[in-house]
This record gives C-alpha cells, sequence and structure tokens, in this order.
C-alpha cells in the first residue's frame, strides 16, 4: 500500500495530460484543478483505509471528470414520471401549459410593466396582472396572488386575525405536508386556536357556541388530503357563512387545491371549486397555484375587496410576493381557463387527469410494441392499474389506467428501477413487489420514446 501511495500521481503531472489540456477549453482553470485535487484526495484515502485501488493517471483522470461533471451540473434536473401520480408533490407538482411558458420566457428575457401603468405612464402594481382574470373565472369582487397558498393563509390570518381568536371546527385541523399544519400556522400568525365540535362531527350550534368577544373569524379548511368516512357530519357552507355573518364576522375557507372547473363528467367525486365558494358567500377563498389549477407555484387569495385591502397594504405581503416570472405564468394558465375545451386541452395537469383510458390504452400497448422491436432484452406487458391525483387533492381516489410491466432478462426489478433513476434522463418508475412499471397517463409520446431508448442502452 506504501507503494501505492508512492505512485500517487500530482497534480501537476496530471494538468500536463493532453486529455486534461483539452479541458481548458471547456472548464476554468481552477476549477480543473480542484476536481483533480479531489480524485487524488480520494484516491488516497481509499488507499489509507486498506482498499485496493487503482493509482494510474487514467483513474486519476477518469475520477476527476466525474467530478467535474458534477460540478457543472445543475442539481434540479428534469425527471419522466412514470409514476402515474399526476401533482407529485417530489417531482414538481403541476406541468405548465405551452402558453403559460411562452408567457414566462418573455417577461423573463424582456423588461415589462410588472408595476408600471402602460395607460398612465407611471408607478402600477404588480397584483393588477392577475386581479381581472381571477375576477372573472370566480366571480370575486377582488383577487391577491402571492407565493403559495401557505403564505396565503399566513397572510389572510395575520392580517385579520392577530391577537384573536380563529374558530375552527376539530375536524379540520390538518396536516398539509409537513410543516404545515393548521394549528401551528394559526398560532405563528398570532391568532388563538378556537376548537369547536368533534372530529368526525362538528354542528352549527358547535361554531354558534364558540363566537365570543374575542372571534376574529371563522375559518374553514378544505380537508383536501384526507376524508372522514362513517359517522360522519359537518355544517353545509351557506349556514357556516350565515353564522359568521349574523355575528359581524368573516368567513374564510382554505380551499387548498384550487379547482376551477368541475371535473365529474370524468368520472371524479364532487370537490367544490373556488367560484361555488365565493357564491357561497366565503369573504376570503386560498388556494394554490399548482395543484388542480396547473399552474405554477403559487397562493390566491380570492373575494371581498374590503379585505383584499387590509392585505394589500399588510407590511408581510412584500415578504410574500411572488416574481414577475411566476406571475406571467400563472395569468397565462389562468387566460385558458376562459374556454373550457382550451383548459382541458392544453393544461397538462387537467389533460393527464381526463385521458380517456382507451387512449392509455392504446399509449401503453404503442411502448410495448416499440420496445420489443427494439430489443429483446425485456418483457413487457399492458395490464390495468390505477393513478393517483396526487399533491393532497382527491383523497383515496384512484382513477382507472394502464400500466406497462418491464422484466429484464439480465437485472432485477430493483436494479433496473436504480438504473433508469440514476440514468441522464432519470426516468422514475413504480416498483411493485419487484417488478418495474411505468404508469402511462403521466407519460407523453416523447417520453416513451425517450425511456425505449434508454431501456436499449442500459
Ligand atoms: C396544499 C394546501 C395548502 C398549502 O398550499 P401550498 O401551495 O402547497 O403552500 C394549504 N391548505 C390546504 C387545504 C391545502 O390543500
Amino acid at each position: 500500500m506504501k507503494e501505492k501511495l508512492q505512485q500517487l500521481p500530482a497534480v501537476n503531472d496530471i494538468l500536463q495530460e493532453d486529455l486534461v489540456k483539452e479541458w481548458e477549453d471547456l472548464y476554468d482553470y481552477d476549477v480543473i484543478k480542484k476536481a483533480i485535487q479531489l480524485a487524488i484526495n480520494n484516491t488516497r484515502k481509499n488507499l489509507l483505509k486498506g482498499k485496493d485501488v487503482p493509482v494510474e493517471s487514467a483513474a486519476i483522470i477518469e475520477q476527476a471528470s466525474a467530478n467535474l461533471a458534477s460540478i457543472y451540473q445543475s442539481s434540479l434536473r428534469p425527471t419522466i414520471n412514470g409514476t402515474g401520480t399526476v401533482l407529485h408533490t417530489n417531482l414538481g407538482r403541476s406541468l405548465l401549459a405551452d402558453h403559460a411558458v411562452d408567457e414566462m420566457i418573455k417577461v423573463a428575457n424582456q423588461y415589462s410593466n410588472l408595476e408600471y401603468s402602460l395607460s398612465q405612464g407611471e408607478r402600477g402594481s404588480r397584483y393588477e396582472h392577475i386581479r381581472d382574470i381571477v375576477i372573472e373565472l370566480t366571480g370575486a369582487e377582488d383577487a391577491l396572488m402571492v407565493n403559495n397558498n401557505a403564505a396565503a393563509v399566513l397572510l389572510m390570518l395575520t392580517a385579520l386575525t392577530k391577537g384573536r381568536e380563529v374558530l375552527i371546527s376539530r375536524g379540520e385541523l390538518v396536516e398539509i405536508g409537513g410543516a404545515f399544519r393548521i394549528p401551528d400556522v394559526i398560532a405563528s400568525c398570532g391568532a388563538y386556536l378556537h376548537e369547536v365540535g368533534a372530529t368526525n362531527k362538528t354542528h352549527l350550534r358547535d361554531y354558534e357556541a364558540g363566537i365570543n368577544e374575542d372571534t376574529a373569524a371563522l375559518l374553514r379548511v378544505h380537508t383536501s388530503n384526507y376524508r372522514l368516512v362513517g359517522f360522519t357530519d359537518s355544517v353545509s357552507d351557506e349556514d357556516f357563512v350565515r353564522l359568521a355573518h349574523a355575528n359581524n364576522l368573516p368567513a374564510f375557507n382554505d380551499l387548498g387545491s384550487g379547482l376551477l372547473l368541475d371535473l365529474q363528467e370524468f368520472g371524479l367525486p364532487y370537490e367544490p371549486t373556488v367560484k361555488e365558494m365565493i357564491a357561497a358567500g366565503y369573504d376570503l377563498v386560498t388556494f394554490s397555484g399548482d395543484k388542480l389549477l396547473g399552474g405554477t407555484q403559487a397562493g390566491i387569495i380570492a373575494g371581498k375587496k374590503k379585505y383584499i385591502d387590509i392585505l394589500k397594504k399588510h407590511p408581510l405581503l412584500r415578504a410574500l410576493r411572488s416574481d414577475k416570472v411566476t406571475i406571467a405564468a400563472l395569468e397565462g394558465t389562468l387566460r385558458l381557463y376562459l374556454n373550457r375545451s382550451d383548459a382541458l386541452r392544453s393544461i397538462p395537469t387537467l389533460r393527464m387527469i381526463c385521458t380517456p383510458i382507451e387512449e392509455l390504452k392504446k399509449r401503453a400497448e404503442h411502448f410495448v410494441d416499440q420496445l420489443h422491436q427494439a430489443t429483446d432484452r425485456y418483457q413487457a406487458k399492458v395490464a390495468p392499474g390505477h393513478s393517483q391525483i396526487g399533491g393532497g387533492s382527491f383523497p383515496g381516489v384512484q382513477i382507472p389506467s394502464q400500466l406497462v410491466c418491464l422484466t429484464a432478462k439480465d437485472l432485477s426489478g430493483t436494479q433496473l428501477e436504480r438504473r433508469l433513476r440514476l440514468h441522464a434522463h432519470h426516468i422514475i418508475a413504480r416498483l411493485h413487489d419487484g417488478v418495474v412499471a411505468f404508469d402511462v397517463r403521466t407519460l407523453t409520446e416523447d417520453d416513451i420514446e425517450t425511456i425505449v431508448e434508454t431501456l436499449v442502452d442500459l
């Protein structure tokens, strides 16, 4: 081992190698040096641990090359989603419609009227851009956009309930993805949680009994990521709002998913739309831009002008405001909703949710044919399965889908799943009882072509 340690080349020796000299056309000299140093240090460490690793220049150069690639490669990378979960939180939730992407690019590389009134030639507001379209689509009096729905709830409660009580049903004290728990959010806004009713049943009289001189608002949180079944009861939206207003209190609804179109004709269960909640009389409704709405990460607050005006003046708004690129993407997505069939066709989240099963079957069969034509290393077959919508929406709903189940002649399912995931295309598949499966709901024709090419090379 001592001998090997002595054989380790010096950084300067490696820098003299022809191959390494070529790197200077592509990479910064200091970064190249660092990558080589790292490779040498790593090899030395392994030798000291007693591992028999190669010490020749070629081996060091190979390691340095891998180090360089990882230094220059983005950490955030595209993946192919073969899981069938449409709003996959870990894989970036909604995909944007082409129109929204075009709008984003325009404001990203050109100056824009972000905070400039073109008609007046003076300072304008960034919040104006989505206002009219949200009003048009939801029937609200006014609207405001912030960084995400968690921020929308934070702003609403801080500005309007701080130091006072927020009345909420015990059945709605939900946790949404780790750190966002309604009781903690209310506390962090400086408000006091006043729980009423029981987990499975809350009656109007429970809310009525909870109202006192410290009450600031009645809050409803849509239990978008779980479902109570069995002996349950809750108050209708109309009764809830009527009670709040009879006591001169505002009624708020954290709706979460931000569904703008009813999707029952596609076999999905009833979910309240934003428009319905505004019509029910809620003073403010908050929802996400990148769940069922299918836009970018954002939080939208729609409702009465009287309350939105207070939010607009709150200092917290500055900390929660959206970037121009995000505003462009959300506005671009919202404009597609002016025509229902445009929205269903061009917003990827809606398109994927509503794809007919016959089309999925054709897509899956095409996948299998392509693969068998390209190679005989795999056995692929189409099987029925289920997709989830994900993103904490439509809890427990399983939509029938079509899977392509894959076995390799020379790899186990676990090995195959791992190789696909680590491959440059980062293909994420499901693994069921050791078998790799793709749910074709979240795959495009291009994705399938890429997967087949990757499987041939693997
Ligand atoms: C998802 C969700 C949130 C959080 O929204 P983000 O946009 O992820 O910040 C808050 N409330 C409800 C009810 C939700 O479903």
